[in-house]
């Protein structure tokens, strides 16, 4: 799931490509075949319906991240909010809507203006990178007035898009149940102590991923950040020690800084705007390295894996204590 870095990385991407460009053309498949009770969403028909009138014509003012949300403000007090949950990204480019034959492709004339199911035809790039396997599950697709579009791929349409009212978002249940960002340069380790000790009894690695105590940090970056402070990552917080918090707020801003500046982590399904990977999978250090020696320095342990509240953990088993 994209993480503060990845989804940092999208936005500073729109952010470069978007100015001053108006909606054209929004489209999605979201609601086909997929039975959402929610009914605030573009996976309701309805709510689609409204969402693609309301944003069309307006215009791009700039996007923002908010914990793992990528906000898309637009002209009209108008915010697209988006969570791109396990392996959503935001691409970038020039598309058009094909129809697929016989596993071929064969330029056809708009699907708007045919009779013919929406299943036959995909939103296909030629650009070499926008044409990469995980690229390629478009399920919504803003068209601007350049001509090039934001697709949205997301494998396993988990995600959730939404529209708000500028003026009101931080009202937002999705944005006011958050807490600080984690790579918020004013928080201090004893901010950090106090939101931590809201959940006393809780596992380190568990408490950190609460978007709640603090917002951006998943399952890639939590074990990174304990890997590089030491500490074993089922500790509880009230054992943590000063000492412990300022080791964790240290190397959680080191390393997510470090990771925004190679374009976040491609372990997984996420690309940048431009359909390209990341780099910071080649910087992990306990993240899905079982059965590794461990790279700290003098220290003899192995990367061990084990399912801490239900999530995939990986940690040294002699230096994290
Ligand atoms: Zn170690």
């Amino acid at each position: 799931m994209p993480e503060l870095p990845e989804v940092q990385t999208t936005v500073n991407g729109l952010n470069k490509v978007l100015k001053n460009h108006t909606v054209a053309l929004v489209w999605t498949d979201y609601f086909v075949n997929t039975k959402n009770k929610r009914t605030d969403t573009i996976k309701n028909k309805t709510f689609f319906e409204r969402f693609q009138k309301e944003i069309t014509g307006k215009k791009f003012v700039s996007a923002e991240r908010r914990g793992k949300n990528v906000l898309i403000h637009l002209s009209g007090n108008k915010t697209v909010l988006i969570h791109m949950k396990m392996t959503g990204h935001l691409l970038y480019g020039k598309y058009e809507r094909l129809e697929i034959r016989n596993s071929k492709l064969e330029i056809k004339e708009d699907a708007k203006k045919t009779k013919t199911s929406e299943r036959n035809y995909e939103w296909i790039s030629s650009d070499k990178h926008l044409s990469d396997p995980f690229n390629q599950f478009i399920h919504f697709l803003i068209q601007f007035d350049n001509g090039k579009s934001l697709a949205f791929s997301d494998m396993r349409k988990f995600a959730k898009v939404t529209l708000v009212e500028t003026g009101i978002l931080r009202d937002h249940a999705d944005i006011t149940t958050l807490g600080p960002e984690a790579n918020d340069l004013s928080i201090t380790w004893n901010i950090l102590k106090d939101r931590l000790s809201k959940k006393p009894a809780g596992k380190i690695k568990t408490v950190l991923m609460d978007q709640t105590i603090i917002a951006g940090i998943g399952n890639i970056y939590s074990d990174e950040i304990l890997w590089a402070s030491g500490i074993h990552p089922e500790r509880q917080v009230k054992k943590l020690s000063d000492k412990d918090v300022r080791n964790i707020l240290w190397h959680a801003r080191r390393i997510l800084s470090h990771s925004i500046t190679v374009g976040g982590d491609s372990m997984s399904d996420y690309r940048n705007i431009h359909g390209e990977r990341g780099g910071y999978q080649n910087s992990h250090r306990a993240y899905r390295q079982t059965g590794k020696t461990c790279q700290k320095r003098g220290c003899s342990g192995v990367i061990l894996r084990k399912i801490i509240g239900g999530r995939s953990t990986h940690f040294c088993s002699v230096h994290q204590q």
